[in-house]
């Protein structure tokens, strides 16, 4: 039953506005830190709903947070926005068609991601004054959430210092209580600085900074036989020293993408990848520059709060799908592999069902999938405040993350009401920690357990500013 309970009827008596504010959003991909027309149309509802607003949040000019209420616990709901290069894609069309324009599409759904997040706030709002509950719920647009780390830097800053539960989702192919498995990573550029030289008539005046970038390469391949299982290590080059081989190369650069399983992990990994760096710059007699440019936490789950909020999902049920978003999701799904499929109902835990092209059951809490292994900016929340996040099933089973097909499915019914659904669940749950001090009080005492023995240092120190330019590198 969709709309048992108040909070759910206040979440459906604002949905189509939040709906169309995702579509929207849909209709003009930006990429990280560059999504200020997505960001205003965030601080526009936020305005229009009565939120008090503070824009630029932790001086990042694409953030912006909304709060509403008074006293009593604040309960943080986070929201993103930002789309991906590469995958334009025309709406409800299941064949490869790219819009015209940058190539920028939503193929993550981080359209539907803040715009639920949002909607779930608004309601939250609406229930505390239509039962004047103490009590403050935030809004969080939060930039840059693909490879951007805004939301590490606004942890930095303070930006959740007071706040008691955060509450965040991400669209997927099941509705479920997120597992909270990802990633720690960081972005490092090196730098490598040698000597120009006629590559012929002065090969032996030269030192290459493109054979100390190769080299460092070469040494991190080999260390790969040595490292944690779980861990990831990918490079790309910045700059390669020039396009002429007979110049012998006196700057290269090249950008390191270091994963591990927590933080611990993660920061031997990465003192072994710099010394292989110096190792490169000694073999060729060039010097190396090392400047981290992100990193995020991995995520730390709380039980009380996915307990709280698998109660939602189990008294919601799964989102309201009828044949007519079933027979577009299988329009997608006869786009994807068999592998594809499968790999979506292993990630969740179930045993795959063929035939079924979109989310019908609610998980178990005890579902146990197989790991995601990518990493989220969420993280780095997750250690300073008790947070839970939630899938929320916006599009057909199999579809990969990142994929035209993603994009494609961004304003379908489906994922209207996939994100309508998400907003009940996240929404329940901030009402029942404003309802209940115990389970805030369970939550801090889970997140406290947690970071006992390894409290928190991020990977980002006071010198990294945000990446701001990093879209107009990339595109
Ligand atoms: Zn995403």
């Amino acid at each position: 039953m969709q709309n048992t309970e108040e909070i759910w009827r206040l979440v459906d008596a604002k949905r189509e506005e939040f709906i169309a504010l995702s579509d929207r959003v849909w209709g003009m991909p930006e990429l990280a830190y560059l999504e200020a027309k997505s960001c205003a149309e965030h601080t526009e509802m936020l305005r229009a709903q009565g939120f008090r607003v503070t824009e630029k949040l932790a001086d990042i000019p694409t953030a912006v947070m909304g709060e509403a209420g008074e006293g009593g616990p604040v309960i943080a709901i986070l929201g993103e926005y930002d789309a991906l290069p590469g995958l334009s894609q025309e709406a409800g069309i299941a064949e490869p068609r790219p819009l015209p324009g940058d190539g920028s599409g939503h193929g993550c759904g981080h359209n539907l991601l803040g715009s639920a997040s949002l909607l779930a706030a608004t309601a939250v709002k609406d229930y505390l004054a239509a039962n004047g509950l103490p009590g403050r719920v935030r809004y969080y647009g939060c930039p840059a959430e693909e490879g951007g780390a805004a939301k590490g830097f606004m942890v930095r800053d303070g930006a959740f210092d007071d706040v008691d539960i955060a509450i965040s989702w991400h669209p997927a192919a099941f509705a479920a209580v997120q597992e909270a498995v990802s990633l720690a990573n960081t972005r490092i550029d090196f730098s490598f600085v040698g000597r120009a030289s006629h590559a012929a008539a002065a090969p032996h005046l030269g030192r290459s900074a493109l054979d100390a970038v190769e080299l460092m390469n070469v040494g991190v391949n080999y260390m790969r036989e040595h490292m944690p299982s779980d861990a990831r290590i990918h490079y790309a080059y910045l700059d390669a020293g020039g396009v002429a081989p007979n110049v012998v190369q006196p700057t290269a650069k090249v950008r390191y993408l270091i994963r591990a399983r927590d933080l611990v992990e993660l920061k031997r990994l990465i003192a072994r990848v710099r010394k292989i760096a110096d190792g490169a710059a000694l073999m060729t007699e060039t010097t190396v520059d090392a400047k981290v440019v992100s990193g995020v936490s991995n995520l730390l789950g709380n039980l009380p709060l996915e307990r709280a909020m698998q109660a939602n999902l189990d008294r919601l049920g799964p989102p309201p799908f009828d044949d007519l978003d079933r027979a577009r999701a299988a329009e997608f799904q006869a786009t994807l592999s068999e592998e594809d499929i499968a790999s979506s109902w292993r990630r969740i835990g179930l045993p795959e069902r063929r035939g079924v092209t979109l989310c019908d059951v609610v998980p178990a809490l005890e579902t146990k999938g197989a790991p995601m292994v990518g990493s989220t900016d969420v993280g780095d929340v997750s250690w300073v405040v008790p947070t839970v996040q939630a899938r929320g099933a916006t599009y057909a089973i199999g579809t990969p993350g990142h994929s035209w097909q993603l994009t494609g499915q961004g304003k379908l019914p489906a994922a209207h009401k996939g994100m309508v659904h998400v907003a009940k669940v996240m929404a329940g749950t901030a009402v029942d920690c404003l309802r209940d001090p115990a389970l805030i009080e369970a939550a801090k005492a889970d997140l406290a357990e947690r970071t006992a023995a390894d409290p928190y240092e991020p990977v980002l120190s006071k010198d990294v500013q945000p990446p701001f330019g990093m879209s107009k590198a990339a595109g």
